[in-house]
């Protein structure tokens, strides 16, 4: 099992919060809306940096799923 990031695009409002929290799956575009550097699958590493950016969203606007691996 493995964990995917998920953006809620239709809550998200830019400003980058998510970006700086995880700049290794991360960029942020010219209006601060993320952009995924090699896709949205969060690396063991990473899953606490994911967690907190998902607590720490002011808009409620990412969520990990579970996936399973094959
Ligand atoms: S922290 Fe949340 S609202 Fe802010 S840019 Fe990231 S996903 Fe969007």
């Amino acid at each position: 099992m493995s964990e995917r990031l998920h953006i809620d695009w239709t809550a998200c409002r830019g400003r980058g919060l998510c970006g700086e929290l995880l700049p290794e799956m991360l960029d942020l575009d010219e209006w601060g809306y993320p952009r995924p550097k090699q896709g949205l699958s969060v690396p063991r590493a990473l899953s606490g940096p994911a967690r907190q950016a998902v607590g720490l969203c002011p808009r409620q606007a990412l969520r990990l799923q579970t996936e399973a691996t094959s």
